[in-house]
């Protein structure tokens, strides 16, 4: 069994023009001509999430996280609004119960922030909520107290961005040292730094990784070094790390097994010798969170 701790859905609608074509390595300086841009929103027409549960079923993952990212209109604004973006997932939850957890967009600047998260989390089914700092604002500010507060009262895991975003956006603020102020105040929310899964020896993520109640992902460890990434394996990390392919970006070419394969391959590589290690950050260590 396999769960992926950090998809998306890939439908160019939910997202700005300007976030598209960076995250996917377009440096076009007239999005509204760019026939490249043009391309790319035709491979992304999964509202359903049926390509994206074929990529699943393919490389043999039961399970994903779907994450909503409430970009606040920061770089403008996208085909459709924060309210549909809630609906198109809450649809796609509807078709494949079994398959998809939905993690609900909030941003802290919107004025019906509240009210949106909980529709999300108490109509519509979602169970946990992702940020995006990166999209102007800090997760230690005050403003961000009423959002802990209400997922420390339901138990609800808190999926973050961490690390460089890209250029145009405040990258600063998804520095992983702004959780040392929150996460203890926070008992019963389950944090996950995402992307920060391979950045162990970071001396601010190993501080983090050992609190009871932080876990990271590995979205994106194709760019890390295998020395770097074998630290996952370690004891002491090993039960707080989430397999996550980071779906559609930079892979959608690719089938998702090639990300599970360099795991498995890293894993002989190392000679570790105990599969409980790999099956803790492909489905255990998940299923934990997932279950509360
Ligand atoms: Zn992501």
């Amino acid at each position: 069994m396999i769960t992926d701790f950090h998809t998306h859905l890939a439908y160019h609608k939910i997202y700005p023009d300007r976030f598209l074509a960076s995250l996917f390595g377009m440096e076009e300086t007239d999005l509204k001509k760019s026939k490249h841009l043009k391309l790319l929103k035709l491979f992304l027409r999964d509202h359903s999430a049926k390509k994206l549960i074929k990529q699943m079923d393919d490389a043999n993952i039961q399970k994903a996280v779907l994450l909503i990212v409430d970009d606040n209109n920061y770089l403008g604004r996208s085909e459709v609004d924060i309210y549909d973006k809630f609906e198109i997932h809450r649809m796609v939850l509807e078709k494949y119960q079994d398959r998809f957890y939905v993690f609900a967009g909030y941003h802290p600047l919107r004025n019906d922030r509240l009210e949106l998260l909980q529709k999300g989390i108490e109509e519509y089914g979602f169970c946990g909520i992702k940020l995006y700092p990166p999209f102007n604002f800090r997760v230690n500010d005050s403003i961000m107290t009423e959002c802990y507060e209400y997922a420390n009262e339901k138990g609800l895991t808190i999926l973050s961005h961490t690390g460089f975003s890209m250029k145009g956006l405040k990258n600063t603020y998804a520095d992983p040292k702004d959780f040392l102020d929150i996460v203890d105040r926070y008992p019963n929310v389950n944090f996950v730094l995402a992307h920060a899964g391979y950045k162990l020896s970071d001396p601010i993520v190993n501080k983090l990784i050992r609190k009871h109640n932080v876990y990271a992902d590995l979205a994106g460890h194709k760019t890390a070094t295998r020395e770097e990434l074998a630290l996952i394996f370690e004891p002491s990390y090993n039960p707080k790390i989430l397999f996550g392919s980071d779906w559609p970006i930079n892979n959608m070419m690719k089938p998702l097994s090639y990300l599970i394969n360099s795991l498995e391959s890293l894993y002989h590589e190392k000679k570790i010798n105990n599969p409980e290690l790999l099956e803790n950050i492909l489905y255990n260590n998940a299923s934990k969170l997932l279950s509360k």
